[in-house]
């Protein structure tokens, strides 16, 4: 039907009045003609294809060598996950579980525990996670997790996620994902904790104020 409904023709096939109509201006005709003969050399084509390469090699590179060559992230960058501690050293998450019922891709699996007497510099609240794991695979980096957290526990860092050979290997566990304790192992998040008053709980993002 050449790009054309005939209403008409689907309806009332034997109506005699033919009226044609077009669904959009887009349909294009494409009229197949012979090739003179330059064109059958078709070294015009492969010149102006190589043209084409030649120009592009003059270009700035769209890509970067990375890891050699690393590009600078949006301040916003939303990277791997740092559970964090406070200034005493002691993990601040307290396993409610908030993060794992905010995550789309319920990529988040936690086991709560007791803390037990002589543990009160290791853990701020009376409940840890004993496990804390996120699939990385599953994860989508939308930072729900971390503005669902009540306890300045959880924050997406600028850190990008290194690449691995093995699913297993994207299970990240608190061997991972908690910083470390001396100021070497402490990751900056403060370029996403700018984003949020900090006063009081839970923490409202400033940006709806
Ligand atoms: S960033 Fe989003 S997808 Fe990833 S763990 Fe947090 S809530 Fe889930
Ligand atoms: S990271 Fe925050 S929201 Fe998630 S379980 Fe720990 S305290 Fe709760």
């Amino acid at each position: 039907m050449h790009g054309l409904l005939s209403l008409n023709n689907l309806n009332t096939p034997n109506t005699k009045t033919e009226s044609t109509m077009q669904l959009t201006n887009r349909s294009k005709v494409v009229v197949k003609h012979d090739l003179n003969w330059l064109e059958k050399l078709y070294l015009p084509a492969i010149f102006s294809g190589l043209a084409i390469t030649i120009k592009h090699l003059f270009k700035k590179s769209a890509t970067v060598r990375y890891p050699e060559e690393k590009r600078e992230i949006a301040s916003v960058y939303r990277g791997q996950h740092v559970l964090k501690r406070d200034d005493k050293g002691r993990e601040n998450c307290t396993a409610c579980g908030l993060c794992a019922v905010a995550c789309p891709a319920e990529a988040i699996s936690i086991e709560a525990a007791e803390r037990k007497k002589g543990e009160e510099n290791l853990y701020r609240e009376e409940k840890y996670a004993a496990k804390y794991e996120i699939n990385m695979l599953r994860c989508i980096y939308c930072g729900l997790c971390e503005d669902a957290c009540p306890k300045d526990a959880i924050y997406l860092s600028d850190r990008i996620v290194p690449t691995a050979f093995t699913r297993g290997n994207f299970i990240y566990g608190k061997d991972i994902l908690v910083e470390g304790i001396d100021a070497s192992g402490r990751v900056d998040v403060s370029k996403r904790k700018k984003n949020y008053e900090m006063e009081g709980s839970p923490k409202q993002p400033l940006i709806n104020k």
